[in-house]
């Protein structure tokens, strides 16, 4: 990127389980700079500001002389928006600790915090732009579910947090138990791990084939793939009607690697087949279902989206 050194810049860190990036922007968040990254370290909350604190001063030498106008952070995991951190399974270590007030005090700026399928969900409403939509409704599947509800481009976090856990709303009463702790949570549906889990449960196949190539199989025709995957959608379609009858959303948004390439494409016929089934509304018009714009991007994008709406 070329910096105007006229124009006011923004900071993104993006915190990851096992590593984080944080880059810089002016006006358009697609043209970042280059990431600094660095590994997340676990078991030491302060270890990791430090960290953060070393790339920054690196990002700064490539030209960033003033104090950003507001740094974005994405975070796997329950965060109040005053920073406290609820629960994170990934970084059990930092549980109570306050990100906001660490990394203000580390970086002297202005800091935001969102959950990272939150920042996703943003990155999502950016891309739309004028055509934002009231209510946008983001989805990442890969080995769990998660999720953002943006309302006019803001991200809905309800009291502490947890708005938009959309992947642990329960489909089954007494379904499959999952890592939340309760039974039957969209996520042990419908995400890699429960869709091999189907498909392992089936005792249709000597050796279970990789999700990818189960959805291979389906879009192709071929049994029993076609089967597990076809199942798989139907749960999450139970799912999506149930946000459907909560939110009336706008647009629902699918990102997150069970989306990608042509499995994309399949889950949004297949959406469409068994989706009006499941609303019982007659009248019900569904909403507009569209693959992720930025796909594996959109977390990182989202943490610069975030300092821009607050800076
Ligand atoms: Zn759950």
């Amino acid at each position: 990127m070329t910096i105007n050194p006229k124009e006011k810049w923004f900071l993104g860190i993006d915190i990851g389980g096992q590593s984080f990036k944080i880059m810089a922007c002016q006006d358009q968040v697609e043209k970042h700079s280059a990431f600094f990254t660095g590994p997340t370290a676990k078991h030491s909350f302060k270890d990791c500001i430090t960290a953060i604190r070393e790339k920054y001063d690196e990002l700064r030498e490539h030209g960033f002389k003033n104090q950003p106008s507001a740094i974005g952070v994405g975070f796997p995991g329950i965060v109040r928006s005053d920073g406290y951190i609820k629960e994170c399974p990934n970084l059990a270590h930092w549980k109570g600790e306050n990100l906001k007030v660490a990394l203000e005090d580390a970086l002297g700026a202005p800091v935001f915090i969102e959950n990272d399928a939150n920042c996703a969900a943003l990155a999502e409403g950016y891309a739309l732009r004028e055509n934002l939509p009231h209510c946008l409704i983001f989805f990442a599947f890969g080995t769990g579910v998660g999720g953002g509800i943006l309302f006019d481009g803001k991200v809905l976090h309800g009291r502490q947090g947890f708005g938009g856990e959309i992947g642990h709303i329960s489909i089954e009463s007494e379904g499959r138990l999952c890592n939340c702790g309760a039974k039957g949570c969209l996520e042990t549906y419908f995400s890699t791990n429960g869709i091999h889990h189907t498909a392992q449960a089936s005792g249709l196949f000597n050796e279970v084939p990789s999700v990818k190539d189960l959805f291979h199989g389906a879009i192709h025709g071929e049994q029993p793939a076609k089967s597990i995957v076809d199942q798989s959608i139907e749960y999450l379609a139970t799912g999506l009607a149930n946000i459907c009858k909560i939110f009336d959303p706008d647009m629902i948004v699918l990102g997150g690697g069970l989306t990608q390439d042509q499995s994309g494409q399949y889950l949004i016929e297949q959406l469409h087949l068994h989706l009006p089934a499941k609303i019982s509304f007659k009248s019900f018009e569904l909403p507009s279902l569209k693959i992720s714009q930025y796909q594996g991007r959109a977390g990182v994008l989202g943490t610069l989206v975030l300092a821009q709406q607050n800076g």
